[in-house]
């Protein structure tokens, strides 16, 4: 069977589900295309034994764009803002320590060294530029403030977002205002200071979002605008492209309850992973697959604990702490999501969710996940005081978590460009091209979305 559409978009994950949802807005009817059962792709949130669990991302940051979807989804009143001021802390020495998030911060906090801290007041009153050429985290932060502030704040907070490797993460491609600080003003403080000031829109202070009913609620409002556009269980299995004087047409193989069918479209949308985006185009040209495939994913495990509370003799107030590589724990960080979010757990009850694995120990996934259970307990147990075995337990196993924004990254997307240019009508999102963040998938969906229904 063969029908055809305006536009059809490969993954109903969050870039997927935004983009369609932008397109429909706009006038042009997008199909999404989606080969599980569900709409969500990481985003991911369970009840179960009166938890609230969120399988993927725990929570997400209010970029401008996000809280604009919410507002037109009509799902804003159903935000929850996790408290502001709470501290989040690092391992350090055996004892957990709170995190300095501000350069002043910085300087009181008995976490540096007199030298790392001489070295921060010498980037905000010194100059400095940036080395020609792309420059790894790690060489980023010895250069500019040692090897200290790498141990203890960098590299965890790298590890954090990123699940990443700061030795082979680009800084130029994962974190680009810190380069474009330090370019404009000499200074990463003082550049960083002058974004922020010259940012429009209300200033709030910084915290993480979610939804009364978990992180899930975003990608279930936008499967319901989308409705019947949205195929479920319903793989692409394969792309074509007919050339037809000026214009393109790609016919989309798709596979569902043991049927194929194709559909015809001018204009597609890739927001399936890079590995699988690379796989299907093999036919459009072979110069993708290289490109796409290339882009490494870090893998992760999620392990989240029920504890009863009165075992618990740490106080849990803040967001939870992350882990330098060179405490030997093999445990990147974790998320004390029952204080973070209210009615995450029954009475009495705490949830924590640790992650494990990451680019610098992939092989820990490979643990059966009652081994990664004992890990973690048994890792968080001393740092937080608990004194009982936990009373709930789920592990989550990630093979491909996380894009990693490596050096060539940058190399990468423009080859990307190149190629998306010899190919009119076709499009692509997703957490590997302008950020991982959920908000950051939404803003380049929406960007994407635009250019497409300009073009149409
Ligand atoms: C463990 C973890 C923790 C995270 N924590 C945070 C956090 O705290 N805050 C934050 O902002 N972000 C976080 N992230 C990142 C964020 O969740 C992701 O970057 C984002 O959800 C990715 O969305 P996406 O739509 O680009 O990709 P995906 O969610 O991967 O969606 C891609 C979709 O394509 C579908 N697909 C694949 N192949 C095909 C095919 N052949 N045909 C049709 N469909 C196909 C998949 O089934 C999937 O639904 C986290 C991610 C992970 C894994």
């Amino acid at each position: 069977m063969t029908s055809s559409v305006p536009a059809i978009v490969v993954g109903a994950g969050i870039s997927g589900l935004a983009c369609a949802y932008a397109l429909r807005k706009a006038g042009v009817d997008a199909l999404v295309v989606e080969s599980s059962a569900r709409a969500g792709g990481m985003i991911c949130s369970q009840r179960r034994d009166g938890y609230l669990l969120e399988l993927g991302p725990q929570s997400f940051s209010g970029a401008a764009a996000l809280r604009a979807l919410c507002g037109g989804l009509g799902i804003a009143d159903q935000v929850l803002h996790a408290p502001a001021g709470a501290p989040r802390y690092v391992l350090i020495n055996g004892a957990l320590q709170a995190v300095p998030l501000t350069p002043p911060a910085m300087l009181t906090s008995s976490l540096l060294s007199a030298s790392t801290k001489w070295k921060i007041a010498w980037d905000a009153f010194g100059s400095s530029q940036p080395p020609e050429g792309d420059e790894s985290i790690a060489e980023f932060v010895r250069r500019k403030f040692g090897a200290e502030l790498l141990e203890r704040l960098a590299g965890p907070f790298v590890s954090g977002v990123y699940a990443g490797d700061p030795e082979r993460l680009s800084l130029q491609s994962a974190f680009p205002q810190v380069r474009e600080a330090e370019e404009s003003a000499g200074s990463v403080i003082r550049g960083m200071i002058r974004a922020a000031r010259a940012r429009k829109g209300p200033r709030e202070k910084p915290t993480l979002l979610s939804f009364r009913e978990g992180n899930e609620t975003l990608v279930r409002a936008l499967a319901a605008k989308i409705g019947a556009g949205l195929r479920l269980s319903s793989e692409v299995a394969g792309i074509q492209l007919r050339r037809e004087q000026s214009k393109a047409r790609f016919e989309v193989r798709i596979r569902s309850a043991g049927k194929e069918d194709v559909v015809i479209t001018e204009r597609l949308v890739m927001a399936a992973p890079a590995e699988v985006a690379g796989a299907l185009l093999r036919d459009v040209s072979a110069a993708f697959e290289p490109v796409l495939c290339g882009i490494e994913y870090a893998p992760v495990a999620l392990v989240s604990l029920g504890y009863i509370l009165g075992d618990v003799d740490h106080s849990l107030e803040g967001f939870g702490f992350l882990v330098p590589r060179s405490s030997g724990l093999r445990v990147l960080g974790t998320v004390w999501n029952s204080s973070l979010f209210p009615d995450r757990t029954p009475d009495g009850y705490a949830l924590l969710t640790s992650f494990v694995g990451g680019a610098t120990d992939p092989q820990a996934i490979a643990l059966p996940a009652t081994a990664l259970a004992s890990l973690v307990h048994g890792e968080i147990a001393p740092l937080l005081r608990i004194g009982g075995a936990p009373e709930f337990i789920n592990v989550q196993i990630y093979p491909r978590a996380l894009p990693q924004y490596n050096i060539g990254h940058r190399e990468r997307l423009v080859a990307l460009d190149e190629l998306q240019a010899q190919t009119p009508g076709l499009f692509f999102v997703g957490n590997y091209l302008q950020g991982p963040a959920i908000g950051a998938c939404v803003e380049q969906a929406t960007e994407v979305a635009e250019r497409l229904r300009a073009s149409a």
